[in-house]
C-alpha cells in the first residue's frame, strides 16, 4: 500500500473546463469553516480505530446503484445507469477480493433492491465499509465530471481516498467531494461513500463509460481508494502531491445545509423523477426532507 506510485493532486484541470453552471469547486474556506465549527475533523479515537483495522480482513459492502425497474438516470436516457453501476460494482468486487477483502454485494444482478434493504445489508456488517456506485445524468449534455459523496465524519477519509484516485485517474473534470445526507449514506452505521463516476448524458463521458477498460479503470481506482483509506493525512494539508505514505484529505463542499430553493435550482432532474418513482438510491436531499423520505425505495 505504502509503495503506490505518487499521484498528482486531484484538482480541476484548466483544460478540462467544468461547464456545469451549478458546480462550485471546493475551496479552503469551505473546509476551514466546517472544521472549526465541528472542532476538528478527526478525533484521536477515530484515528486510532482507522489504523487498527489494517492487517485484519475488512469487509466491503458494494452497492450498485438502481436495478430492476429502476434504470437510474433521467427519462429517455439512452444508457441505463443500472447496467453501468452493476458492471463497475462487479469489477470492483473482483479487484477487492483479489486484494484479500471480503466482499458483499447489495445486488449482483439486474434486480431492484430497496434503499432500506441496501442499508440493512450494510449495517449487518458492523466493521465493514460501504461503497455505492452511481453515474450521473443531467438534461444539459455539457454537464460532466466525477463527484464523491459522504455524510458522517468518519466516512471522510474513505471519501477522500476514493475521490483522490478516481478523479485523479479519470479524464473527466473534478466536481469535488461533497457532504450530503443521501439516505444510504445517512442511515448506514459504517463508513459510507457514494461515487458518481461521470455523466451518462455527457457524450464524452458516456463513451468512456461504455468502454470496458474504462470501467475496469474506475474499479481499480475505487479499490485503490479503499486500500488507501488509512493513509489519508490526518488534517487538511497543503501538500500538493501525495507521497507514498499519505493521501491528502480532500477539501469538500458541505451541501447538507444548502437552502431548499438553492438546492432545487441545482438539482438534477433525474433525482426528482427518481424520487417520484420511489426508486432512487438517493432520495434524501436534506435532514428536513429526509424525514418524509425515509420510507422510499
Ligand atoms: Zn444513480
Amino acid at each position: 500500500m505504502a509503495r503506490r506510485r505518487s499521484y498528482r493532486l486531484v484538482r480541476p484541470n484548466p483544460q478540462k473546463t467544468i461547464s456545469d453552471a451549478d458546480t462550485i469547486l471546493p475551496t479552503p474556506s469551505v473546509c476551514r469553516q466546517f472544521t472549526s465549527r465541528a472542532g476538528g475533523i478527526f478525533s484521536t479515537a477515530q484515528a486510532k480505530r482507522a489504523s487498527q483495522d489494517s492487517g485484519s480482513v475488512t469487509t466491503v459492502v458494494i452497492d450498485a446503484g438502481h436495478g430492476g425497474h429502476d434504470r437510474g438516470g433521467i427519462p429517455g436516457q439512452r444508457i441505463a445507469e443500472k447496467d453501468m453501476t452493476l458492471d463497475v460494482a462487479q469489477r470492483l468486487k473482483r479487484v477487492l477480493a483479489a486484494s484479500g477483502y471480503r466482499v458483499v454485494m447489495t445486488r449482483d444482478s439486474d434486480v431492484f433492491v430497496s434503499l432500506g434493504g441496501r442499508v440493512a445489508i450494510a449495517n449487518s456488517y458492523p466493521d465493514a465499509l460501504f461503497v455505492c456506485i452511481h453515474f450521473n445524468s443531467a438534461k444539459r449534455m455539457g454537464a460532466g465530471g466525477i463527484e464523491t459523496y459522504f455524510y458522517s465524519r468518519e466516512s471522510l477519509p474513505l471519501a477522500s481516498a476514493i475521490h483522490y484516485f478516481v478523479a485523479g485517474g479519470a479524464p473527466s473534470s473534478n466536481r469535488g467531494v461533497r457532504r450530503r445526507g443521501y439516505y444510504v449514506l445517512r442511515k448506514t452505521n459504517i463508513p459510507a461513500v457514494l461515487v458518481e463516476c461521470g455523466f451518462l448524458t455527457n457524450p464524452t463521458e458516456a463513451a468512456y463509460a461504455q468502454n470496458a477498460s474504462y470501467r475496469q479503470k474506475l474499479a481499480d481506482e475505487i479499490a485503490a481508494g479503499v486500500r488507501g483509506r488509512n493513509s489519508v493525512s490526518n488534517a487538511l494539508t497543503t501538500t500538493r502531491v501525495a507521497t507514498g505514505e499519505s493521501i491528502p484529505l480532500q477539501p469538500y463542499i458541505d451541501q447538507t445545509k444548502v437552502a431548499k430553493s438553492e438546492r432545487h435550482r441545482s438539482k438534477r432532474s433525474h433525482k426528482k423523477s427518481a424520487r417520484r418513482k420511489k426508486s432512487s438510491s438517493k432520495p434524501a436531499e436534506s435532514k428536513t426532507k429526509a424525514a418524509s423520505k425515509d420510507q422510499e425505495g
